[in-house]
């Protein structure tokens, strides 16, 4: 019987279990989450178990993910919650760390599906408490039924945001406004796209709705801001940007949101190929070997594609076909190259003052990063081993990307020239105990 691996159990890895298991393989599935589901679906098992409020807040893109966790709760697949993947060489070595220690395990094949993350959006003050990302917040929110302080602000745009706002509408609360940077607008000219709006188009309803939710609230929002900074001595206390005129606002909590990324981290480290995609101005991964990559790692698709790519990851590495998977997933790929086109990144951190830290783990601002690029030129591992840049416990998490960014307009050179910095093993922390515990 072909054993297989999975990392992480979002709609992609859940979705490859249950395929595998349909063709008869062993499937282990790890994840560092103590619950399956990845970010749409954190916690909704517990959620639609023991919190009824948070579970009808959540609305029916939340619910949707129900079928889906019970399939892939009673496929058979061996489910490893809290385990995170520290080390996968090329050879298809798995070193993994979580309650059954730290250990190795190998397989016929191995589908990475690390999904997505935030992508940073370094404004000054941005490292203050009460300051997070919008993604990070909604994961309190599905996890613990928590809605931040107010006054609450967003900074950025795009579907999540609005997602966010009518969830937290729904648990009483309120998003006072919305701050939306230069150059992030909602482009309309984006929807002369008819074949993405046709396949989109029972999300395009849905997104409208929440619109109009957010204007029956009276949020304000703040369109083409600029010079935006979060003040506070201790926590965010002040939001300031200008839009013409000087805006202070008061705030209790700002949530930041510039669309999401791949998380490419595991992946990289592994040494798969990880082009940049231009129209995400993002890095995606690259199946290679024995290593399958699905989800959002591939390429950020939404849910719906992540299931689609996770079943059709599943059967490439076990040799069987399905063009009707694939057929669908394209559906979702019009969708999204809509969505690509209507919601550009605001690149705040290509214009980012010079003195906004870009790499918390080792502080390094942006002033240090654009007059190392002007010494040493722009290739990120040469910036890296002279700032310690992405060298820090999150390993570049939080600022390969906005390095890049600055790197590019700083020496004029374009992004997709700018290679992510090398990526070295362990690629979560891990404490010497536990190295040492290390089982075969
Ligand atoms: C914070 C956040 C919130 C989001 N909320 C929504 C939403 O409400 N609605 C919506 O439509 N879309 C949302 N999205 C987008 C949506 O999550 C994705 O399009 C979709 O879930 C992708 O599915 P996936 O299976 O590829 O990855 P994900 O759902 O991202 O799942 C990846 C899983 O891999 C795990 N993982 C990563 N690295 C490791 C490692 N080294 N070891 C072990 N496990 C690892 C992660 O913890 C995670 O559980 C959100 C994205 C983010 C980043």
């Amino acid at each position: 019987m072909a054993k297989l691996v999975i990392i992480g159990a979002g709609p992609a890895g859940m979705s490859a279990a249950i395929e595998a298991r349909r063709h008869g393989a062993e499937v282990q599935v790890y994840d560092n989450r103590p619950e399956p589901g990845g970010n749409i679906y954190a916690a909704l098992g517990s959620c639609r178990a023991h919190r009824q409020d948070v579970w009808s807040a959540l609305g029916s893109s939340y619910e949707d993910g129900g079928p889906l966790l019970d399939a892939f709760l009673s496929c058979g697949a061996v489910f490893r919650p809290r385990t995170s993947l520290w080390h996968l060489d090329n050879d298809g070595i798995l070193a993994l760390k979580g309650p059954e220690g730290t250990r190795t395990d190998t397989a016929d094949a191995i589908i990475l599906a690390t999904g997505a993350q935030e992508r940073p959006m370094p404004v000054p003050g941005c490292t203050l408490p009460r300051v997070m990302g919008v993604g990070a917040a909604q994961i309190l929110l599905k996890t613990s039924g928590v809605v931040p302080n107010g006054p609450i602000f967003i900074v950025g745009s795009g579907p999540l945001p609005l997602l966010y706002a009518w969830q937290v509408a729904r648990m009483g609360g309120r998003i006072a406004g919305f701050v939306v940077p230069n150059g992030a607008n909602l482009r309309l000219s984006a929807f002369v796209d008819i074949q993405g709006i046709l396949a989109g188009w029972g999300y395009l309803t849905k997104g409208l709705a929440y619109q109009v939710d957010l204007l029956r609230r009276r949020s304000l929002i703040y369109r083409n801001a600029r010079d935006i900074e979060i003040i506070g001595e201790i926590h965010a206390e002040y939001l300031r940007f200008t839009t013409g005129k000087q805006h202070k606002i008061k705030v209790g909590t700002v949530l930041l949101h510039d669309g999401v990324i791949p998380s490419i981290h595991p992946a990289a480290a592994a040494g798969l190929p990880i082009p940049y995609t231009p129209a995400q101005d993002a890095w995606r991964a690259e199946s290679a070997g024995n290593i399958h990559v699905a989800g959002d790692l591939a390429g950020i698709i939404g849910a719906k594609g992540a299931a689609l790519s996770g079943q059709i990851a599943a059967q490439t590495a076990l040799g069987q076909t399905n063009s009707n998977a694939s057929a669908k997933l394209n559906k979702e790929r019009a969708f999204r190259r809509l969505m690509d086109a209507a919601y550009p990144p605001a690149q705040l951190a290509a214009i980012a003052p010079n003195t906004t830290e870009i790499c918390r783990c080792e502080m390094v601002n942006a002033g240090a990063i654009r007059q190392a690029a002007t010494e040493l030129g722009p290739d990120p591992n040469r910036i890296k081993s002279t700032l310690r840049i992405g060298m820090g416990p999150c390993q570049g998490r939080m600022c390969a990307k906005s390095l890049q960014s600055i790197v590019a307009r700083e020496t004029g050179t374009s992004p997709d020239d700018i290679g992510l910095h090398r990526l070295r093993s362990p690629i979560t922390t891990i404490t010497l105990g536990e190295l040492a515990g290390l089982k075969e």
